[in-house]
């Protein structure tokens, strides 16, 4: 989600005539993009503010958004007085005004550098006194906030120019979240739920398609809790559920490969896969975030799934013919976690066989309802679990993997890849990072890749 924030804000301002940049040495504004789920982002941030000072030697304009933009407020102006202004997570849309408040009123635009977590190089450092034409020098020094509520008219398109792929593109469906795990933020950083009308979302498929875009994610916190208040765009498309008629209706748009994350387990109902199987170009691919191998544990979590019920889900995703790859997300150490809870995810991993799965160590957050449960499994206890915890998934992945080996993969590939100078890079429709030697012609094409190597967090095949 932080990604498709960070392209729609990027789009924004490139309509309105700023000239978007990455190397953030250069710009005259530094957006940085915050997320607070697993970690103490808030440190991070002041540590970057810092630096930027530091390392250029002079003072861009800095606006902070994202989760801790939202959740910390004005009193980021107060632990780092050098952030000029600070955008919510759903005031995106206003994200002009709040530069154009901090400027002179020139009438010029300034460069704008987004950036996620990371520093530019020091290389980066010569670019430094090249001024472009149009920045704009004089400053007010006046701070600007505006965690307000997302404008009814707010576009969620982002242009061609800005996405992170020229063929993949993220189209959001649903954003907030309903359901308060306890160990979450999200609820608080990003409000409640709120579904996109099924017209728009079909709307922009096929803008997105027309733009030569071959696969797409629909992607919320919780896609399948999807509920928009209006039938627009999903008449005539049936569905125990609005997010499976959806699943029918994005299918029937014609675009080659849909993929869709994150799904709620228990939200998720047999009627998703169904979908699947019907309809080729939804991907065989299902994430189903579990959090933990203990009742007990989830109870507390308050994930209203059990151990029994998720079981069953993963039962029907297996048992389809067309071999869907599932992959989770596990906390470890979540307070109050025994060692027999720990054993009982260990016992799940394995039955599971998950393809892939993102393993955090619980980090308190403050403001949720687990901040104040003791946070009582020690720190080595929690690395010991993570490691042990991988080495299993490890196992299994590898398991799994193998059976991909002399199979034929429909591969699209999307970049030259980083690690060799003759492969490309591309996913499968089973979500596998697929490398494969060949030219830079193939790039947005689908190709049939047989598989010929298992590596650790990717297959290795050649084109057939
Ligand atoms: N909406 C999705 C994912 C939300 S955040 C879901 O319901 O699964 C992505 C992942 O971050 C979560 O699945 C969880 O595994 C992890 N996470 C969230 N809060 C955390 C915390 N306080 N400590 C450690 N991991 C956390
Ligand atoms: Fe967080 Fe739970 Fe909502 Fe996922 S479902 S975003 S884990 S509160």
């Amino acid at each position: 989600m932080n990604v498709s924030d960070s392209e729609r804000v990027a789009t924004k301002l490139a309509s309105e005539g700023y000239e978007i940049i990455r190397d953030a040495s250069s710009a005259d504004v530094v957006l940085i993009n915050t997320c607070s789920v697993r970690e103490k982002a808030e440190q991070k941030l002041f540590t970057q503010v810092g630096r930027i000072r530091q390392k250029y030697g002079r003072e861009p304009v800095i606006g902070v958004m994202g989760c801790v933009a939202q959740l910390e407020g004005d009193t980021l102006f107060q632990r780092a007085p050098s952030i000029d202004f600070v955008i919510g997570t759903k005031a995106i849309g206003r994200v002009s005004e709040a530069i154009e408040s901090v400027f002179d009123d020139t009438g010029r635009k300034a460069s704008v550098s987004e950036r996620a977590s990371t520093m530019p190089d020091d290389a980066n450092r010569s670019a430094w006194g090249t001024l472009p034409n149009g920045r704009v020098s004089a400053r007010r020094f006046e701070k600007y906030i505006d965690l307000g509520e997302r404008d009814i008219d707010y576009d969620w398109a982002v242009a061609e120019r800005q996405r992170h792929s020229k063929y993949v593109a993220f189209v959001p469906i649903i954003e907030g979240c309903n359901k308060f795990c306890t160990y979450c933020i999200v609820p608080f950083s990003r409000g409640r739920e709120r579904s996109l009308p099924a017209a728009e979302i079909i709307r922009q498929v096929l803008t997105l398609m027309r733009e030569g875009v071959r696969e797409v994610h629909l992607i919320g916190q919780n896609v399948n809790s999807y509920r928009p208040t209006t039938e627009a765009g999903l008449e005539g498309f049936a569905g125990t559920t609005p997010f499976s008629r959806l699943l029918r209706a994005v299918a029937a748009t014609g675009i080659e490969r849909i993929k869709f994350t994150t799904s709620f387990p228990r939200d998720f109902k047999p009627d998703i896969v169904e979908a699947i199987e019907e309809h080729e170009n939804l991907c065989n691919w299902v994430h189903l975030p579990v959090q933990s191998g203990s009742d007990r544990v989830l109870k507390v979590m308050r994930r209203l799934h059990t151990i029994d019920s998720y079981k069953k889900k993963v039962d029907r995703v297996r048992s389809s013919p067309k071999d869907i790859a599932l992959t989770t997300d596990i906390i470890v150490g979540f307070p109050g976690e025994t060692e027999e809870d720990f054993r009982q995810t260990v016992e799940l991993v394995e039955y599971c066989g998950y393809d892939s799965a993102y393993i955090f160590k619980y980090s308190p957050r403050p403001g949720t309802p687990a901040y104040e449960m003791k946070d009582n499994v020690s720190a080595a206890e929690k690395t010991s679990r993570f490691i042990e915890l991988e080495r299993v998934q490890r196992d299994v992945q590898n398991r799994r993997l193998q059976r991909y080996i002399g199979k034929t993969l429909k591969v699209l590939a999307e970049r030259e890849s980083t690690k060799s100078n003759i492969d490309i890079s591309g996913h499968s429709t089973c979500h596998k990072v697929v490398n494969f030697p060949g030219g830079r012609d193939m790039i947005g094409t689908v190709q049939q890749v047989r598989i010929t190597e298992i590596k650790s967090n990717s297959l290795y095949g050649e084109v057939c």
